[in-house]
């Protein structure tokens, strides 16, 4: 579960991890209010207004800008919200700004000027470990940095018996170049922000930039945080954080039905029982010159109503121009499964309007072939993998 920066920042501050302090806000008159707020509580009399939308790059866009005082704040904040934001992590229309962060400025200058720096946690599925990635060339580019200088990006593993240690917190300061109180500051941010990413149960915190105040404060600038799903039932108090309007409707529809659909671009639909056989069904319409248009995992039951409720799901998808149902049918008849599909297309009227490809293989397999073939309905029945993938490919 992704989560807007503003939410991510507070997670980050609930763990003593130090923060560019802000207040959310909804419309012109709270940007306002939030900006007195905000002097009052820090002193600040410029002030950041930033587009809250779940993709990074938002300074490229407009997203981020300046306010030197509270007309300029006003203007800006109105400017923002409401507007479609385009940046280079957005679909190409852009995302409604729906809210917008009110944050102190921090890049005042003093002696020595502010230094931006790039700061991830992240699970290393390669060695199964958790990973701190950093760099010195934080700020709004370091995809590039990533892609042209990746000798400058850092990485300290952290062993799970062990935990992070502080020599690796030290490595990070080191490596960045920081010296005294920075050094210190940062060393404490690092250990701060680890237990955090532990605490919260997340499975990414990206934060870029993390900055050096011409003071030598080091705090969270950005935050890019998302939540591990699988472990939101341990915190009760993260759920309220899901923003529905950033998700696909149909993947939240799906959700509350307890089905488990991920939308993609391709145009053919997926109705498959288990996630394994769902991905290597998706394999498979790719190597035959095809492209998903969804992952849809039916779970154990494919009865009549769940076959419905899978196909509407798909339909809602402009794009699929047919539909391929791979089922195995072990605990579950595939006869079950047959009378399932042709109760449900005989339900939806005319609702189908795209041909469908059925291979059900297990369990009585052959009297659901039968079934299938003699529905008279507009429904090809394939026993082989194969050759369910070409009659999806004719049907193109
Ligand atoms: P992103 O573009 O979506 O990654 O949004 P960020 O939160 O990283 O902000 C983008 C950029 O805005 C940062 O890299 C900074 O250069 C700038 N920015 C953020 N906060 C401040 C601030 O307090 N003062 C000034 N002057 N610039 C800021
Ligand atoms: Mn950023």
């Amino acid at each position: 579960m992704n989560l807007h920066e503003y939410q991510g920042k507070d997670i980050l501050a609930s763990f003593g991890v130090g923060v560019q302090q802000g207040i959310v806000a909804n419309n012109k008159a709270e940007a306002v209010t939030a900006a007195k707020k905000l002097t009052a509580d820090t002193g600040t009399t410029w002030y950041v207004v930033k587009a809250q939308i779940h993709a990074g790059g938002r300074g490229k866009g407009g997203g981020v800008k300046l306010a030197k005082n509270l007309m300029e704040l006003e203007t800006i904040a109105e400017q923002i919200i409401g507007m479609q934001l385009i940046t280079p992590q957005t679909p190409p229309e852009g995302k409604k700004v729906n809210k917008v962060l009110i944050a102190e400025d921090v890049y005042y200058s003093g002696d020595s000027g502010p230094e931006e720096f790039y700061v991830s946690v992240l699970l290393n599925r390669a060695t199964g470990k958790n990973m701190i990635m950093y760099s010195v060339e934080g700020g709004m580019d370091i995809e590039k940095v990533a892609e042209n200088t990746p000798e400058l990006i850092f990485t300290e593993e952290i062993d799970p018996a062990h935990g992070l240690q502080s020599f690796q917190a030290r490595n990070v300061a080191f490596n960045l170049g920081l010296r005294g109180v920075a050094f210190k500051g940062m060393v404490k941010f690092i250990t701060a922000l680890y237990k955090a990413y532990l605490g919260s149960d997340a499975s990414l915190f990206e934060i870029n930039p993390v900055l050096k105040t011409s003071d030598d404060k080091i705090i969270a600038v950005d935050a890019k945080v998302t939540l591990d799903e699988n472990a939101l039932f341990r915190h009760k108090e993260y759920a309220e954080l899901r923003d529905l309007l950033e998700e696909n409707p149909t993947e939240v529809e799906a959700r509350e039905v307890g089905l488990n659909y991920v939308a993609l671009d391709g145009n053919v639909g997926c109705m498959v029982n288990g996630a394994g056989l769902a991905m290597a069904t998706m394999d498979l319409i790719k190597q035959s010159g095809g492209s998903p248009a969804n992952f849809l995992d039916v779970g154990g039951t494919a009865d009549a109503t769940r076959v419905e409720t899978a196909f509407r799901l798909i339909l809602k998808d402009l794009k699929v121009e047919v539909i391929l149902v791979n089922i195995f049918g072990g605990i579950v008849r595939c006869d079950r499964v047959a009378q399932g599909i042709v109760d449900a297309y005989k339900n939806m009227g005319d609702a189908i309007k795209v041909p469908i490809v059925v291979r059900l293989q297990g369990t009585n397999a052959d009297i659901a072939k039968k079934l299938i073939d003699e529905s008279g309905l507009n429904v090809l029945s394939a026993t082989a993998f194969e050759e369910a993938a070409r009659r999806v490919q004719e049907s193109l």
